[in-house]
């Protein structure tokens, strides 16, 4: 007599061990019930590799979604990124805003402090040697458009 009906539950495991042994036993003397065993094992992967095909599209699903979602934060930081350069200049005009009031009689003493560094130097110029009168000159200018330029670019700023 061939145990067919208990081949399923002893390739799932479920068989005691004495069922098991017996049907190990009967497997090593019945080739059809060893083909049967094959048949059941290649149902089992069929049948499982299809279980695995149907849970598939909730995964592909999970899938897609995770792209979006990805997709859709890297957009989200692309858009970031232009709110970067505009929250900066914000932080510059604030920062200018509130310190503007020391800032900007800092820049005037420093005017005056150049002013009257070029009324000295200039009476120092006429009986300093030709090379170093026109340095200092030079410094001076470079001095100047220094300060010019960072008052322009706060002016620019603030409005
Ligand atoms: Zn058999």
């Amino acid at each position: 007599m061939h145990p067919e009906e208990q081949l399923s539950a002893y390739l799932d495991g479920e068989l005691g061990h004495e069922e098991q042994v017996q049907i190990e036993t009967h497997l090593e003397n019945c080739s059809s019930c060893q083909s049967l065993l094959l048949e059941l094992t290649d149902l089992k992967q069929t049948f499982s590799s299809a279980i695995y095909e149907l849970a598939e599209p909730d995964d592909l699903e999970t899938r897609v979604m995770q792209a979006v979602a990805r997709e859709t934060s890297i957009r989200n930081l692309g858009k970031l990124w232009i709110f970067v350069p505009l929250l900066s200049v914000m932080v510059f005009v604030l920062l200018v805003i509130t310190a503007g009031p020391i800032v900007i009689p800092l820049m005037q003493g420093v005017l005056v402090i150049g002013r009257a560094l070029l009324y000295t130097v200039s009476h120092a110029v006429a009986d300093m040697p030709m090379l170093s009168g026109i340095v200092v000159i030079l410094s001076l200018i470079v001095l100047f458009a220094s300060v010019l330029s960072i008052r322009k670019v706060l002016r620019s700023t603030a409005m």
